[in-house]
Order: structure tokens, then sequence, then C-alpha cells
């Protein structure tokens, strides 16, 4: 159920209706929106709606939530939209952000080399993986922890906010100690145990389209995470399983618009991962922005002919600059500005 607030309604009349809420065993989620406040009410309806809420000080009316994915409907919200921050850079509304980064961390030097460069060109956090999800399991797995600590000097000296992959929760506090963002890769979308974990530790997430989910799937796997109390979820549509075989995956540009009606979190597109081939990656870059997308997840490598890992698909840094520009302009085109860079953001300290 939904208890949406009047926009008079005081802090107290608030928490009142949280205690009650709480009392028959439901959990509460308030959504405290520019105009008004809206408290999500997970558990047994039937006694939440016992409770008679409407007609409560300060209650305007209670209404249900009628897609299975509560609180990321769009309902929740009343058609606001969720903007993030993650250290001091906001992602959603009006801003349009550029995570930038090498697919894998491989060693000191090709890790901060790439992080100045993007941070150069005004991206707004820097990706590197550092536990990778290989098809082979004879494959490059990643450095784990020594990339961890790669990482965490780029952010030192660059001062760009890191996303990172966990695959296992048993690296969850190393992870913590360096990631502004978890990402939860594609083949992890519906590992439950881990979503709700990653809902338990706060930290904002990044969460890949499974290769062959739907958008009401990958909703449903945001639950889990908003479920535990974390807001801070981003969606990333990365390219899905189709009976095409000219590229590697389809990259589903209508999620873009109908996960925006679905829903109010952030939508973040992975061009690299879907096309395999760095000659798609900008066009598909130009029309995701164009269509609205909240930012752009993308692989940069300064020698993409010597990556360990999708070489192919990596955008060569000293080309980066001059991409970061024309997506930007196709993200105005949708009405969006650049998400405070680092640079910035830097100047602002
Ligand atoms: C990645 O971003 O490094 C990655 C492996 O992506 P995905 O989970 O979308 O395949
Ligand atoms: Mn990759």
């Amino acid at each position: 159920m939904m208890i949406v607030m009047k926009p008079t309604a005081t802090d107290q009349e608030v928490q009142a209706v949280i205690d009650r809420v709480q009392a028959v065993g439901a959990r509460t989620h308030p959504i405290v929106g520019e105009e008004l406040t809206v408290i999500g009410a997970i558990g047994d309806r039937e006694h939440v709606q016992r409770l008679e809420l409407e007609g409560a000080p300060g209650v305007d009316r209670v209404l249900p939530i009628l897609k299975p994915y509560k609180l990321a409907s769009a309902q929740i919200k009343h058609g606001e939209r969720s903007v993030l921050d993650i250290a001091g850079r906001k992602i959603g509304g009006t801003k349009f952000a550029m995570i930038a980064g090498p697919c894998t961390v491989e060693s000191r030097e090709q890790t901060l080399s790439t992080a100045r460069i993007v941070k150069d060109a005004g991206a707004t956090l820097f990706r590197g993986g550092a536990y990778k999800p290989r098809t082979s399991p004879y494959a490059f797995q990643g450095l784990g922890q020594e990339g961890l600590r790669m990482l965490a000097e780029a952010k030192a000296e660059t001062g760009m906010p890191i996303v990172t992959e966990l695959m296992d929760l048993r690296d969850l506090d190393q992870v913590l100690e360096v990631a502004d963002v978890i990402q939860i890769g594609a083949r992890n979308m519906q590992n439950y145990s881990l979503l709700a974990e990653v809902g338990r530790c706060g930290v904002p997430a990044l969460l890949k389209r499974g290769l062959s989910s739907t958008l009401e799937e990958l909703l449903m796997a945001a639950e889990y995470i908003l479920k535990e109390g974390n807001g801070n979820v981003m969606l990333c549509e990365r390219g899905i399983r189709t009976f095409e075989t000219a590229y590697r995956f389809t990259l589903d540009l209508m999620a873009i618009p109908v996960l925006k009606q679905m829903s109010h979190l952030p939508v973040i597109v992975d061009p690299s991962h879907a096309a395999g081939r760095r000659d798609l990656v900008l066009p598909l870059s130009l029309a995701a922005a164009a269509a609205g997308a909240d930012g752009i997840i993308v692989e940069v490598h300064p020698q993409p002919d010597q990556a360990i890992c999708d070489g192919p698909q990596q955008l060569v840094a000293d080309e980066f600059a001059d991409y970061l520009e024309r997506v930007h302009a196709a993200a105005a085109v949708a009405g969006k500005t650049p998400s405070r860079t680092s640079a910035m953001a830097d100047a602002l300290v």
C-alpha cells in the first residue's frame, strides 16, 4: 500500500503513521518528495487496510501499489524521478553521467593512465573490474584484491568515484573499501541473496539487466535491493539475447523510455557489452543519450589491442575526449547536461 501524506503533513504526523504501520508488522519506506511525502507500506495488505489510515492526521489517501515491483514503480514517487548522489555527482533527473574505464583492472599503469584520461575529459565516475564474470573458467578472472588496491589508488589520485563489480558476497567487505557504486553484473541479476545483501549494505548499486531478462524481471531484481532500505539503485540496459547473430547482443533502446515509464530509477546504458565491437559504441551511445538515458557506462583502454579482456570493444583512451563531447551533444538533445565532473568537484572542495 501507499500512504500519501498531505503537503501540509508535519514530521510528527508522518512518524505517527510509520509507527502504526510498523506495529502491524509491515515495513515502511518513507519517500520524501519535493512536494509531499509518500510512505510505502510493504507487508500484509489486510493488516494495513484494517488500520483505516484514511482520515488520520496528515494523511491524504491510501492507495494500492498496482505493480509487483512496488518500491521501484513510478507510481510510488508520483512521477518524480530519483536523483542519486554519488560522492557529489548527481545521477538522474536532468543530469547525464558518463561512467568510463577499462573492462578489467590489469595493471597499476593501465588503471591510473586510463583514470587520468577519462577524468581530464570530463567523465563522472570511473569503472574497472577486479572480479570478472568470464564465460570460460579458464579465462583471466580479474586481479581481485590487488585490483581493488589499484582502483583505490586511482580514486585517491583523481578523486573519481569508483564503480566496480561484486560477484561473491565473501568479497563484500573488501569491495566496500573502495566502491562508491557496486556493480551487479548481468549474470548475477537474479542472484537474490547477493542483491539483498547489497541492499542491506546501503551502497549505491548499478544493476545490469540479465542477458535474457524482461524489464519486469529487472525491476523485481531492483526491488530486492530497495526492499532492504537502499534506494540508491541505477538500472542498466546492456544488450539482450535475440535471434540476431550479426552482433553480440541487441541493445534494447526501447528499454530507456519504457523503463522510465515503469520506474523512477535512473537508467544507464552500456553500449560496450551490447556491441562487442568498438565501431558500434559511438552510434549506440549517441542513440542512447538522445533517447533520454541518464548515463552511459563505457569501456576505455589505453591500448585495447593489448587488453586482457574485451579488447575489441574498448574505446581507445586517446579518442575518449572526442567521444564524450559528441555524446554530451546527444544528451543535450534530450535536455540533459553533464553531471558535475570530477575536475569541477575538485575545484569546489
Ligand atoms: C562488465 O561491465 O564488466 C560486464 C561484465 O558486464 P555484463 O555483466 O553486462 O556482461
Ligand atoms: Mn568488459
